[in-house]
């Protein structure tokens, strides 16, 4: 790589986005502009989220089990910038009907607020289609590309592995032992843990008060 480049480099490789939480009081509200929802297996180790690699990994290896966090991207309008919101699996199923309902949730504005109101609280949320569908809003950054970048990974060498991940459960797929890869494909697979997070779904009460952007 030259030192001399022409061009200044990807913004996205500048400045780390900002990850937003729901904040324990009061309600979030954004624009969602990623199309669906990036999964990641976390834990919490040196007073900070890191991803569990999986296989190997010396946490899990302690009998701690990882947790599930999802990633989009949002526009803050008032910022005008884009930042990553970080949800638990609680509102999982509410994202999920609004993916099968509109197929994407670029461009929904998204409610979200705790309760009880406490930094570990429950997440609930709520999304709404936005009004104007052919508005245009900023091109989404790939999630997993920030989140690598923030938790040291190499993405490239990610997708390869992940792409190999895929091949090789396409060739246990064809494998005749079928209760073999029951077991196998349960490990893998995130769906799994998702589903069972369908009893929390919540019918969202109505709106405490209106926050148009980011927590102060
Ligand atoms: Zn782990």
């Amino acid at each position: 790589m030259t030192s001399w480049p022409a061009e200044p480099p990807d913004p996205e490789q500048i400045t780390p986005l900002r990850i937003i939480r729901t904040p324990a009081k009061g309600v979030f509200k954004s624009r969602i502009i990623s199309p669906e929802i990036q999964g990641a297996l976390t834990h919490y180790d040196g007073r900070r989220t890191i991803r569990c690699p999986g296989k190997d990994c010396p946490i899990c290896g302690k009998h701690i089990m990882p947790r599930w966090y999802g990633y989009l991207a949002l526009w803050c309008t008032r910022s005008n910038a884009t930042a990553l919101y970080e949800f638990p699996a609680g509102p999982f199923g509410t994202f999920r009907e609004y993916i099968q309902k509109y197929s994407t949730l670029r461009g929904a504005i998204l409610t979200a607020w705790r309760k009880p109101h406490r930094d570990n609280g429950p997440v609930f949320v709520e999304l709404e289609p936005p009004g104007d569908p052919s508005a245009d809003y900023p091109e989404p950054p790939i999630v997993m590309k920030v989140l690598c970048r923030m938790w040291g990974i190499n993405y490239e060498a990610e997708q390869a592995s992940i792409h190999k991940e895929k091949l090789e459960m396409i060739q246990q797929n064809t494998d005749p032992a079928p209760e073999d890869h029951i077991s196998r494909d349960l490990g893998n697979n995130h769906d799994v843990l998702l589903m069972s997070t369908e009893k929390h779904k919540v019918k969202p009460k109505r709106k405490r008060k209106f926050q148009p952007d980011e927590p102060s």
